[in-house]
């Protein structure tokens, strides 16, 4: 399967699916990463915060692809929103995984009421350019924090993580993305299961002979977002996988879209500021 790629603002390519390794035990997830680059994931999304960033460089090196053939993504923990600390957390994220570059860091969340996101997104910057990451970017943005950065820092981010589903379709944050050149990935995107009962995406997933997680998926995939489903479950990380051998009409996308109804599964950003 050839898996799409977006185009990010600074020019590096991500592929638009990858496996995504929040709540992996670390005892799990070196065989569940091996699993996930077997069936033909090329972006692996892991985070500080997930404990089991050493486990998916043993997988990468293991498996024998070369480095620069996966994305890597991980996130600054909300312990080190600090500038030196996160330089500091950054050198800790690249020896865990043992690298020597990552794709993509992110800010994890921007806590309002913790320190200065603004400083914080500068100590990314100097990470940026000293070539150690090869793109930036920033999770659980609202419009309102990525102005911010827009006024009083440089470099745009090249991504904003943010949660999305048929529940909560986010599409201010993605509207903003778009006019900004920052491309939205969507996190938790079958809402952890919880949409996959929905009468609509049954019908739709009966119609075009897929099942609900895959309908879902493909929403994301035709609307532009990026994705990377979590499962430890050798088949349902090839159902995830397979997204690229049926459509979904036009009619179809809009009728997944109208399902919204702002439902988290996970925090508000705006009113989330814990710290380990
Ligand atoms: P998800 O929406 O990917 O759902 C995963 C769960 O859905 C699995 O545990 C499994 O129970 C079920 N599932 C997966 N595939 C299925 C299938 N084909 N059929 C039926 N059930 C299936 O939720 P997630 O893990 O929260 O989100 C995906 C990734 O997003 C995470 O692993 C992580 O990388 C990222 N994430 C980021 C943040 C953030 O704050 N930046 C927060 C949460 C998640």
């Amino acid at each position: 399967t050839d898996i799409p790629t977006i185009t990010l603002n600074d020019g590096k390519t991500i592929p638009q699916l990858g496996f995504g390794v929040y709540q992996i035990p670390p005892a799990e997830t070196k065989n569940a990463t091996l699993a996930a680059l077997e069936v033909g994931y090329r972006h692996i999304d892991t985070a500080e915060m997930y404990g089991n960033e050493k486990e998916v460089g043993e997988a990468i090196r293991e498996s024998g692809i070369p480095r620069e053939e996966i994305f890597v993504t991980s996130k600054l923990n909300n312990g080190f929103h600090d500038p030196e600390a996160a330089a500091r957390a950054f050198d800790g994220t690249l020896e865990a995984l043992g690298f020597d570059y990552l794709d993509l860091f992110l800010i994890h969340w921007p806590l309002p009421k913790v320190g200065n996101y603004v400083d914080t997104w500068k100590a990314l910057e100097e990470i940026y350019r000293s070539g150690r990451s090869r793109s930036i970017g920033v999770s659980n943005f609202t419009p309102h924090y990525l102005r911010r950065l827009a006024a009083e820092a440089t470099v745009v981010p090249a991504v904003n993580q943010i949660e999305v589903h048929p529940y909560l379709t986010q599409e201010e944050a993605r509207a903003y993305g778009a006019e900004y050149g920052i491309a939205t990935e969507a996190w938790s995107p079958i809402a952890q299961g919880k949409v996959l009962d929905d009468p609509t995406l049954v019908r739709i997933a009966e119609k075009v002979g897929k099942t609900p997680a895959q309908v879902t998926l493909r929403w994301h995939i035709q609307r532009g977002d990026i994705v990377f489903p979590k499962s430890v479950t050798r088949s349902r990380v090839e159902e995830n996988f397979d997204l690229f051998s049926f459509e979904l009409s036009d009619d179809d996308i809009s009728d997944i879209s109208f399902l919204n109804k702002d439902e988290r599964t996970g925090p508000n950003p705006e009113e989330f500021n814990y710290v380990p």
